[in-house]
């Protein structure tokens, strides 16, 4: 569980950097964003292929979550120009030229 900080009670510790020391050893640096404590731990393969697991389904997660506010946003704002348009607060002159100097 190298995403859980060694400090403090997070769970989102990430990589700064990895090296590869031998066939199955790896040190891998690492930071929590809660605490700003940064460590190094000597682990086996499996547990680099495990957090880049973890940290792949984070970002995935993260994008969904992402498209859903961007959707609220687009929606809130077509229903904000829906109601203008609804009682006239929005008129044809609001997209005519700009006018002539
Ligand atoms: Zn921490």
């Amino acid at each position: 569980m190298l995403e859980r900080c060694r400090h403090c009670p997070s769970q989102l510790a990430h990589p700064l950097r990895w090296r590869r020391l031998a066939y199955d050893a790896w040190e891998i640096e690492l930071r929590c964003p809660d605490c700003r404590e940064t460590w190094q731990e000597r682990v086996p393969t499996e547990a680099v292929k495990r957090l880049d697991t973890v940290l792949k389904t984070a970002r995935a997660e993260l994008e969904r979550h992402l498209e859903e506010i961007e959707r609220i946003d687009l929606e809130e704002r077509i229903s904000g120009f829906v109601s203008a348009l609804g009682t006239d607060a929005i008129l044809p002159e609001d997209f005519g030229r700009p006018p002539v100097p």
